[in-house]
């Protein structure tokens, strides 16, 4: 973060502010950068894509945005996924004396439009520009702002108002997924239905070369807790609790095990709270070994984003682990695995991608995500590759997502060999494993066998409230994909097995649901393979929220928030 400045404004928290994401629409390409490869959609984008009608589509908010939002004394106006005319709408009917906005690397050249559209409109308007776009060397040739954030965004809001900026971090209420929808139907979106988001720390000090999001706070051995203890945890975590009516959080902290301390403090206070809750979570593999089965049951790990990366890769995190065996034993306790594995490490040639890659299959994890190995500026791997001079100026930062192309020169592979290697390890995943959203079903019935009996109710409640579906949807689910996937035999025999398995354990109800929920989505299948042949694409929608201060301040009325600060309570 920038400090040495110390910028504050002249209006303090009387200062009208505007936070935006840049402007969609996203799923097409365009001279702006948006790209049809790279849509909004951070499944459908880097992990099912691959996946066809079976993909899993939704959006996720700008959470740091919002978490800027919940923790401001001014009157705040926050603008998600706004359309350009949308954008242009509010700074022609509203006054505000300062305009953030958030993007990407890839969004440079929506943001240095954006900057251009509010000097145009609001020219006394100050605008800071953060999110790892502001990682981008020299972004101020390129973009017309007055400030330029580089790190965790709060605090530097908070200082540059004239607020304190360590006072308590007040908690959004986030709900962590919007639109979801997969196998041509729209996933329950009831009150309850989506896990709460939940932002314990930002960072993560293992500080691996490629990671942006470790650069992003600080680098190796460095992060920024907002949330300390397991106590102060576990009273956001009963705020989110009650305002939402969720027992699932979405933790998003990079690797959230790895403060076994509070983790475990946490655990205790779920203990003696008797919480069934639900935790979906980031670790990296290491840390996993500090923990029991007990303590992971405990905690109510049911899900768990892990950096697999590739065989034999030198990252401490990794050291010494046997990852497939670690993935076995997760799934074992019920527990949902994402692997992300990258495709293109320094070592990878023409020769040996191809084992690497079933490699990474083997894993068998419930999703996989592949991603190329790409240095994005703030990282080492950035300034490695700068020192060398192995940088490709010809790829535009609108490229530069991984999913595409290299934005270097490979040791080993020849420019442009990386787009189908890694379109082909999406698809052999997807052709020896199956859809990423029936895998879940053979490791839920696995946690639900293992665990039905454990001896605590809060455990036991858990398990119940997630196999719900298993019997009925599930099993569906499975019966349609099982013809729908005829063409790939032993695919559709895996898929079968694990609808025996349910049948066996649920009994005459599965065996009977199976069929008549299948052809309902056999059906569903069919329209949305014609939605997706017709060219269709998802946007997410435009949120429009604005906090009290902004409400009260009158001159336009934005739509009510969705969010309310919630402060640490006690159980
Ligand atoms: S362990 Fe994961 S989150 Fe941490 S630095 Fe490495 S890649 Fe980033």
């Amino acid at each position: 973060m920038e400090r040495q400045q110390e910028p504050r404004h002249p209006r303090g928290t009387a200062a009208r502010v505007l936070l935006t994401s840049v402007f969609g629409p996203y799923a097409r390409d365009d001279e702006y950068g948006s790209r049809a490869i790279n849509p909004m959609e951070l499944y459908h984008n880097q992990v099912t894509r691959a996946q066809d009608v079976f993909s899993l589509r939704m959006f996720h908010r700008s959470w740091g945005l919002m978490l800027i939002q919940a923790n401001l004394e001014a009157p705040c106006t926050l603008l998600d996924f706004p359309t350009l005319s949308r954008f242009v709408q509010e700074l022609r009917t509203r006054t505000y004396d300062v305009v953030g906005i958030s993007g990407i690397l890839p969004n440079l050249g929506k943001v240095a439009r954006m900057c251009a559209l509010v000097r145009q409109h609001q020219p006394q308007a100050t605008i800071v520009v953060g999110g790892h776009v502001a990682n981008v060397p020299g972004i101020e040739q390129h973009v017309d702002s007055d400030h330029v954030v580089r790190g965790e965004g709060v605090s530097w809001f908070r200082r540059f108002l004239g607020q304190d900026p360590q006072a308590p971090i007040r908690h959004p209420l986030i709900v962590s997924a919007i639109d979801a929808r997969t196998m041509g139907l729209r996933l329950p979106a009831g009150r309850g239905d989506t896990a709460a988001t939940l932002i314990p720390s930002v960072g993560c000090p293992l500080g691996c070369d490629f990671c942006s999001t470790s650069a992003m706070f600080g680098g190796k051995g460095r992060h920024v807790d907002f949330y300390r203890t397991g106590e102060e945890l576990y009273g956001v975590m009963c705020g989110l609790e009650r305002a939402l009516h969720v027992r699932s959080f979405f933790v998003m902290d990079e690797n959230f095990l790895l403060q076994r301390k509070r983790a475990l403090a946490l655990l205790e206070r779920m203990r003696a709270g008797g919480k069934s809750w639900s935790l979906l979570v980031f670790s990296s593999a290491n840390t996993l070994r500090l923990y029991s089965d007990e303590e992971l049951v405990g905690l109510g790990l049911t899900w768990l984003w892990i950096g697999l990366e590739g065989e034999g890769s030198a990252y401490d995190k990794l050291r010494g682990a046997d990852t497939r065996a670690l993935v076995h034993r997760l799934q074992g306790l019920g527990i949902r695995v994402l692997g992300s594995t990258i495709v293109g490490l320094p070592e990878h040639t023409l020769e040996n991608i191809g084992p690497a890659i079933e490699h990474a299959v083997a894993h068998d994890t419930e999703f996989h995500q592949f991603m190329l190995y790409t240095p994005i500026p703030g990282t080492p791997l950035y300034r490695q590759h700068e020192q060398a001079g192995t940088l490709r100026p010809d790829v535009p930062p609108a490229d530069t997502h991984g999913q595409l192309r290299f934005n270097y020169v490979h040791p080993h592979l020849a420019p442009g060999s990386e787009t189908e290697l890694l379109l082909r390890a999406f698809r052999r995943d997807f052709e020896a494993n199956g859809p990423s959203v029936l895998r879940i079903a053979r490791t839920l019935l696995r946690g639900w066998q293992r665990l039905k009996g454990h001896p605590e109710p809060r455990v036991r409640e858990r398990l119940r409230r997630e196999c719900r579906g298993l019997a009925t949807s599930y099993a569906g689910g499975l019966w349609a994909a099982e013809r729908w996937l005829a063409d790939n035999p032993g695919l559709a025999a895996r898929l079968h097995e694990v609808r025996l398995a349910i049948a066996a354990e649920f009994g005459w109800w599965s065996r009977l649901a199976a069929p008549l929920v299948g052809r309902f989505v056999l059906l569903a299948l069919a329209r949305e393979r014609r939605r997706l042949e017709s060219g269709r694409t998802y946007e997410p929608p435009t949120f429009y929220e604005a906090n009290e201060g902004a409400r009260a301040s009158g001159g336009g009325r934005p739509a009510r928030a969705r969010w309310v600060p919630v402060e640490p309570v006690a159980d």
